[in-house]
């Protein structure tokens, strides 16, 4: 499979690149995203060849179906790290909920949020590249909270590859920090700042594009790339579990092979989404994908008028925070694929000058055809958590719970739906338990054991066991000292 980009090409950049080349490096002419060429179909023939397929054999065979530039072997190991999951026979469980809604569990990896589900195998793709090229590879990433423990543990003690990874000091979750904190391997390098997410991400963004910074590491024969969401290593391996999803449904006799379901996906910068979207390109029989997001309601205004605006928007801070985005990188792969690459620069350059962008009534419509969504406040997210729990027995956590209210508002037709389920209870516990009856403002630690007493559920030993570990990345700086940081680090 080959990639093109999502902006046109500027005749410096090679007007098509392998997947490695996508991988090593993301950005595109014009600021733009690569995309597949040509997707193929798979079919309802693919589909029922899987019905007995494990995780692992279907995500192969997809893989092998796209045709990207990665051995055999390198691909086995990738997908060997599914075997980590709770169940290594089936990595994804999808669970019903309520008479139509059944959850598919993304979140049973080693940091029990989503972002495990593409970065584990991520790390192995990576550094295998790194290794052919013979190059060293720093990857920069900044976190509130997901992102940055999963990163760690897929690319602890890989070779070929060293990960710095700033965070907010005080802006993540006490089991967020605690899993980056006690990460204790020699290629990792993990940096509390004075400040909050958005200075992370500004220092990051600062080092990424500065030449001296480059030109330094360059000399020590070092390339600098990122692990972020709009990479295509990572979204590649969010397509399988919506196939996966689809079939397990039919595997348990809730559909007929070929029956439409609804896909519910709580989003942020669209990965999981898009993964849905490229899924249903290729065949899988969806009857629309539903975009759950929380009070940053851009994709909401998005498919529901058309425009795109973040004129006097600033981003608020919820309790689904790794829903706390409001530009929402992967929507230009959909644009791209529904309106081409002209009309995608000229709406994303007005984006970016403007900050304002607006589809035509017939672009709108056509969006609309695949596309519905709402979003749901934190109160009304509890509200769901609290009715899941006290009626169907079930613990979601905020993230899940904005799907729950999409269900109600845009699964209009007598239709299954898919909700993604992103993150376990314990990661965003003060929330659940203040949900279930607890108190307000817990800290972590207090929740856990309320959300435990309460639905007589035990924390998992992972989790436990972070409060007492020993703590080997103490280091909390300034925004001014990161780069010495980093550069004495390497
Ligand atoms: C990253 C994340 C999301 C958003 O996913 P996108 O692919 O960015 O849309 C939702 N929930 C949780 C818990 C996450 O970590």
């Amino acid at each position: 499979m080959k990639f093109i980009e999502t902006r046109g090409n500027d005749g410096v950049h090679s007007s098509e690149v392998t997947f490695s080349e996508a991988i090593l490096s993301p950005i595109a002419s014009f600021g733009g995203l690569y995309v597949p060429k040509e997707l193929p179909t798979l079919g309802e023939a693919f589909l029922t060849r899987h019905l007995d397929s494990s995780y692992k054999t279907l995500a192969k065979d997809l893989l092998t179906t796209l045709q990207i530039d990665i051995d055999e072997s390198v691909m086995d190991e990738a997908l060997a790290l599914y075997d980590g999951f709770d169940d290594p026979s089936n990595p994804v469980p999808v669970v019903k909920v309520l008479e139509d809604l059944y959850v598919s569990e993304l979140y049973h990896g080693p940091t029990r949020a989503f972002k495990d589900m593409a970065l584990q195998p991520f790390g192995v793709l990576l550094s295998s590249i790194a290794q052919k090229r013979n190059q060293e590879y720093l990857i920069l990433a900044a976190t509130s909270g997901d992102t940055g423990p999963a990163a760690l543990e897929t690319f602890k003690n890989r070779p070929n590859v060293r990960v710095a990874c700033l965070y907010p000091n005080g802006g993540t979750s006490d089991v967020q920090r605690l899993q980056m904190v006690t990460e204790d391997a020699p290629n990792l390098k993990v940096i509390g700042i004075h400040g909050d997410f958005d200075d992370a991400q500004r220092a990051l963004k600062h080092l990424l594009g500065s030449e001296s910074f480059k030109s330094t590491l360059k000399a020590k024969n070092i390339a600098l790339s990122a692990a972020n969401s709009v990479n295509f290593g990572r979204i590649i391996f969010q397509i399988i579990y919506h196939i996966h999803s689809y079939l397990e449904l039919v595997r348990h006799n809730v559909i007929t092979m070929g029956e439409k379901v609804y896909l519910d996906v709580p989003s942020g910068n669209f990965g999981n989404a898009l993964g849905g979207y490229y899924a249903y390109q290729m065949g899988l029989p969806v009857e629309k994908i539903i975009i759950a997001s929380n009070e940053n309601n851009v994709l909401t205004r998005l498919i529901n008028t058309g425009r795109y605006d973040l004129r006097n928007q600033q981003v608020v801070s919820t309790t689904s925070p790794a829903m706390d985005i409001l530009v929402s990188s992967n929507v230009e792969r959909i644009l791209f694929d529904l309106f081409g690459d002209q009309r995608t620069k000229v709406l994303m350059e007005k984006l970016d000058k403007e900050r304002c962008y607006a589809l035509s009534d017939d672009e709108t419509m056509r969006l609309q055809t695949l596309f519905s969504a709402d979003y749901c406040n934190g109160d009304e997210g509890k509200a769901y958590i609290k009715e899941a729990y006290t009626q169907q027995g079930y613990l979601m956590d905020p993230h899940t719970a904005t799907c729950f209210k999409a269900y109600d508002c845009c699964a209009t037709q007598p239709l299954k739906t898919i909700v993604y389920s992103t993150a376990e209870w314990t990661k965003f516990s003060p929330t659940i338990a203040h949900a279930l009856g607890g108190a307000n403002n817990q800290s972590d630690s207090d929740a856990l054991h309320t959300i435990s007493q309460t639905a007589h559920i035990a924390i998992p030993a992972m989790i436990q066991g972070l409060f007492t570990k020993p703590i080997t990345q103490a280091t909390v700086i300034d925004k001014a000292d990161i780069e010495q940081e980093i550069l004495a680090f390497l």
